[in-house]
């Protein structure tokens, strides 16, 4: 599930469980219906519908064809297991979910009415106010409108980006005291607030898209000249001065949620990773540019937002890492820096490895092209390549060429003479190695092949389903049966757990890293974010990470669809953990939705599950079958 905001306000939930207490005065436990999404007391994504999935109670279940279940005023059918999925509307603040159970023949008319009500369920929700515009009446600033992560150190040259809200149509300036005064802003054009959720999972549309007004941008290239030590932006609103108003006021002013510091002598900084494996970011907390940096790699950090340093990796690319996992180094050190004079490979019957000695442990990015051209980037590094030395009895590697593309990044382009299967990268001392690895022997034959398959979750449950079964018990049952499918077609199949003993995520790649897997594929079943309608947004879906693995994900998901017969729910890049690692294709496949009574049921039949079997398998030698080994 999503990450869920556990902000509560201290007197919302006071009223919550004041509501619950006295919901739950009514009836006794065994009796009421049980709602198992939300919770009580739950702080739901910004959206205005949610879905509500519960079961009513055992003894209501022999006649569970004829009954419904009423929320909130609207009817919803029990499923035979005396699941139900609903969809109601929500409005922000603190939200009452209130379920009856009533015989279809028998309801009370009125809406709101429990009379002849079987069981009952009465929970409270956090649903927070979406971002609004403020009235043009009064004089308002709101505060930050999409400020940094945290306190930001900038140097000179560098551009200071400032933005707030207050009330539309009046004229807004910001200051930093001691260093600049009046920085004129302007108001920019409404924003539209979307929601990432229904974008991806739902029908594309934002049901309730709000145009926010009021928001005011302006910057400040910082000059060498400045000094700002720790020091709180200031931003100052004033009505316009062609605005005819009763009572004029003086200008409003606000200090910044987070602070700056002008040019630090603290910056530049180089800074060493020590921690095993490290990503580095394009913003902080947003997308990985760059994945698993070593222990050891260092880098020139120039800058800090929160938590993060800003890396300058070359002469324009730029990333940000954590600051914790890394140590700022004594000041008045460089990071290294490396005039590459020569690359040379070494064939194995499983692998080539490309050697390039550094002269320390520089960042690295390795980007898969298309299937047979894989670009290795190095930071911080100069080309003096007068020499490639081919292991000339090796036949992967077609050619390698360099290219300094900018000043501090070099680039090693290796074109293969036939589709890549993984690679891994480590440094030897400083030594970088690139390792191409070749597919497994007898690649078009699935008997032999080491597949290691994952079933998600285990003490962390992931989804559970209206009756109450957990994604952690469906994914487990169904891998169990794909393992039996494989390995009568003469695989070799490890689970990552093969019980419901707990698993974390971060362990399961080191489960197929052991045990060499040649394909990896982690089993799931899905939900949706809050605020997407399953019933009109369900199927089975199919996701990878790295190019190499997205023909594997293809011919899964094409079973998939053929052997459930479930609607096609997608294909997805998804930047998942499992999904990740380099060494072998690796995808995740979100088989039905466990939170629709319909599929939670099918998820526990023997049938369903041989038919995942099937598809997964099928999908499997699909996929080895079309491998292009260039031959
Ligand atoms: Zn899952």
């Amino acid at each position: 599930m999503l990450y869920k905001n556990r902000h509560y306000v201290r007197a919302l939930l006071a009223v919550c469980v004041l509501l619950l207490a006295a919901a739950t005065k009514a009836y006794s436990q065994a009796d009421s219906i049980v709602i198992v999404y939300p919770k009580a007391d739950q702080t739901l994504a910004a959206v205005d519908s949610t879905f509500v999935l519960g079961h009513i109670p055992g003894r209501l279940i022999p006649e569970a064809a004829g009954l419904v279940v009423r929320i909130n005023g609207l009817d919803f059918p029990v499923h035979e297991t005396g699941g139900f999925l609903a969809w109601i509307p929500l409005s922000p603040g603190n939200f009452t979910i209130q379920a009856y159970c009533f015989r279809k023949k028998r309801p009370p008319k009125s809406p709101t009415s429990s009379a002849n009500s079987l069981a009952e369920a009465v929970i409270s929700v956090v649903v927070p106010q979406p971002v609004r515009s403020v009235s043009e009446d009064s004089l308002v600033i709101v505060g930050d409108y999409q400020p940094p992560v945290g306190d930001l150190a900038i140097s000179a040259g560098e551009m200071l980006e400032v933005r707030f809200q207050g009330t539309p149509k009046c004229q807004a300036w910001f200051s930093i005291p001691g260093v600049v005064d009046s920085v004129p802003m302007s108001e920019m054009s409404p924003r539209k607030q979307t929601y990432w959720g229904e974008a991806l999972f739902g029908i594309g549309a934002v049901p309730e898209s709000l145009m926010i007004t009021g928001i005011y941008s302006g910057y400040y290239v910082i000059p060498p000249a400045v000094r700002a030590d720790s020091t709180r932006v200031l931003y100052h609103l004033n009505y316009s001065q062609h605005r005819q108003f009763k009572e004029p006021s003086a200008p409003l002013a606000m200090e910044s949620g987070y602070r700056v510091t002008l040019n630090s002598n603290k910056y530049p900084i180089t800074v060493r990773f020590s921690d095993s494996v490290q990503a580095i970011r394009v913003r902080p907390l947003a997308g990985y540019n760059i994945l698993f940096q070593p222990k050891g790699v260092e880098a020139l950090a120039v800058g800090a937002e929160g938590d993060w340093y800003r890396l300058k990796l070359s002469a324009t690319q730029f990333g940000y890492v954590s600051k914790s996992p890394v140590e700022g180094l004594p000041f008045g050190l460089l990071p290294p820096m490396t005039y590459i004079k020569s690359v040379r490979t070494y064939g194995y019957s499983d692998s080539v490895r490309i050697e390039i000695p550094l002269a320390g442990m520089h960042p690295f990015k390795v980007i898969e092209e298309d299937s047979r051209t894989i670009r290795l980037q190095l930071f911080g590094v100069v080309s003096t390549t007068d020499w490639i030395r081919y292991d000339f009895a090796d036949s992967l590697i077609e050619i390698a060429t360099w290219d300094q593309l900018e000043e501090g990044l070099y680039e090693l382009r290796i074109r293969l003479t036939h589709d890549l299967w993984g690679y891994d990268c480590n440094y030897h001392a400083t030594t970088f190695c690139l390792t191409l690895l070749k597919p497994p022997a007898d690649i078009h034959q699935l008997r032999g092949k080491t597949i290691v398959l994952d079933p998600g979750h285990s003490s962390e449950p992931g989804s559970t389903g209206p009756t109450g079964y957990t994604e952690a018990e469906a994914n487990l049952a169904l891998a169990i049966t794909v393992q039996e499918m494989l390995s009568l077609r003469g695989a070799k199949v490890i689970l990552t757990r093969p019980d419901m003993r707990n698993l974390p995520l971060v362990d399961r790649p080191a489960v197929a890293k052991s045990n060499h897997a040649d394909l990896f594929v982690s089993i799931h079943n899905n939900a949706q974010p809050d605020g997407v309608n399953p019933y009109l947004n369900n199927g089975v879906s199919t996701y990878y990470y790295h190019p190499h693995s997205l023909k594997l994900a293809k011919c899964v998901q094409t079973q998939m669809i053929e052997q459930t017969g479930l609607p096609d729910y997608g294909l997805y890049f998804g930047n998942l953990h499992v999904a990740r690692p380099t060494q072998y294709p690796s995808i995740l496949v979100e088989c039905a939705f466990i939170i629709i009574p319909e599929q939670e049921s099918l998820l526990k039949t023997e049938r369903f599950r041989k038919q995942v079997a099937k598809a997964i398998a099928n999908g499997i030698e699909a996929f080895l079958e079309e491998y292009d080994d260039g031959k």
